[in-house]
C-alpha cells in the first residue's frame, strides 16, 4: 500500500547544527534531546500563532471591517465584539498555541528520525484513496474525543478549572478558536499527535489537518454563519457543526458539545439545533437596470 515506505524515506534527513539527533526515544532523557525540543516548540509556537492571527485576522477583516450589507454571511452575534474580550482570547489563544507546540514538536523530530506512521510517498489507487480516508478517521477520532472531554468538562467539579476561560466568550469571535484554559488546551493538545505514532498519515494531510482545524474554530466562534441558509437545511448542514450550532452552545452551555460533525450531540440528545439570525440579512432595494435607466 502507498504508505507503507520504509522508514528511512519518512521526512527529511535530520542535520541538526550543533545537538545530535535522537534516535528513536533512547535519548529522550538527554539534555541535548531537551534543548531541540524546546527550540523546535518555540519555533512550531510561532507558525501555529501565525497560522492563528492569518486566518482569524481574515475573518475579522471581511467579516466586521465591511458593511453588513457587503458581507456574504448571516450574523448571529447581537453586538460588535467588545476590545476587551478579543484581547482575552488573543492572549489565551497565544498561550495554547505554546501548549500545543509541544507534543507538535515531539512527533516533529520524531518524524525527522522515522519515527512516526507520518509518510511522504503516496502509490496506486489504495494509496491515493487512503489519503482522504486517513483524514476523515482523524476528524472523527478528534471529533469523538472533544465531544467526551467537552461533556466532561461541564461538569460542575471541572468546569470552573479547565473550561470557564473559553466560555468567558458569551459572545465569542475569530479570535476565540483557540481561547482555552492551559489546563483545557493540554487535555486538547496531546491525542492527534499520539496518533501520528500508530495511524499512518501523509505529511500533505497532516498539513491539511492543521489548516483545517484551525479554519473550523475560528470559523465556528466567527458570530457569523457562513453556509447558505438552504445548505443550513441539506444533509451537509445537517451533520456538519458551524457557527449557528456552536453559538448556541455558547449561549446556553448544556447542548450542542461536538466539533465537526452533529453525529454524537443527535445520538446523545444533546443536539437542540441551530442559532437564530440575529438580524435578517439586509436586502439591497431593487436597483432598476441600467438598460431601464437609460429607457427613461
Ligand atoms: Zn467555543
Ligand atoms: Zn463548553
Amino acid at each position: 500500500m502507498g504508505f507503507a515506505v520504509a522508514s528511512s524515506t519518512l521526512g527529511p534527513t535530520p542535520s541538526p547544527p550543533c545537538a545530535p539527533a535522537p534516535e528513536g526515544w533512547s535519548h529522550v532523557p538527554s539534555l541535548a534531546y531537551a534543548s531541540e525540543l524546546a527550540t523546535t516548540a518555540a519555533l512550531l509556537a510561532l507558525v501555529i500563532l501565525a497560522r492563528y492571527f492569518v486566518i482569524a485576522g481574515a475573518f475579522m477583516a471581511l467579516l466586521w471591517g465591511r458593511p453588513e450589507a457587503k458581507v456574504g454571511a448571516v450574523r448571529l452575534a447581537k453586538r460588535r465584539p467588545d476590545r476587551r474580550e478579543m484581547l482575552h482570547e488573543i492572549r489565551m489563544s497565544a498561550l495554547s498555541s505554546a501548549i500545543y507546540a509541544v507534543p507538535g514538536a515531539i512527533v516533529y523530530l520524531a518524524w525527522s528520525n522515522g519515527g512516526t506512521a507520518i509518510y511522504s510517498e503516496i502509490s496506486g489507487i489504495w494509496g491515493w484513496l487512503y489519503v482522504p480516508l486517513s483524514i476523515l478517521f482523524y476528524l472523527l477520532l478528534h471529533d469523538t474525543y472533544f465531544y467526551w472531554t467537552h461533556r466532561a468538562m461541564h461538569l460542575p467539579a471541572l468546569f470552573r478549572s479547565t473550561h470557564l476561560t473559553h466560555h468567558s466568550s458569551r459572545q465569542p469571535t475569530a479570535w476565540a478558536a483557540f481561547c482555552f484554559h492551559p489546563w483545557e488546551a493540554a487535555i486538547s493538545a496531546w491525542l492527534l499527535p499520539a496518533a501520528t505514532f500508530f495511524v499512518p498519515i501523509h505529511q500533505g494531510a497532516v498539513l491539511f489537518l492543521l489548516v483545517f482545524m484551525t479554519y473550523c474554530g475560528v470559523a465556528n466562534h466567527a458570530g457569523w454563519e457562513l453556509l447558505p441558509r438552504a445548505w443550513l437545511k441539506a444533509p451537509i448542514g445537517r451533520w456538519l457543526i458551524t457557527a449557528s450550532h456552536h453559538n448556541v452552545h455558547h449561549t446556553n452551555y448544556r447542548t450542542n458539545f461536538g466539533l465537526y460533525f452533529r453525529f454524537w450531540d443527535r445520538l446523545m440528545g444533546t443536539d437542540v439545533g441551530l442559532a437564530e439570525p440575529a438580524a435578517e440579512p439586509r436586502r439591497q432595494p431593487a436597483q432598476p437596470s441600467r438598460r431601464a435607466a437609460a429607457a427613461r
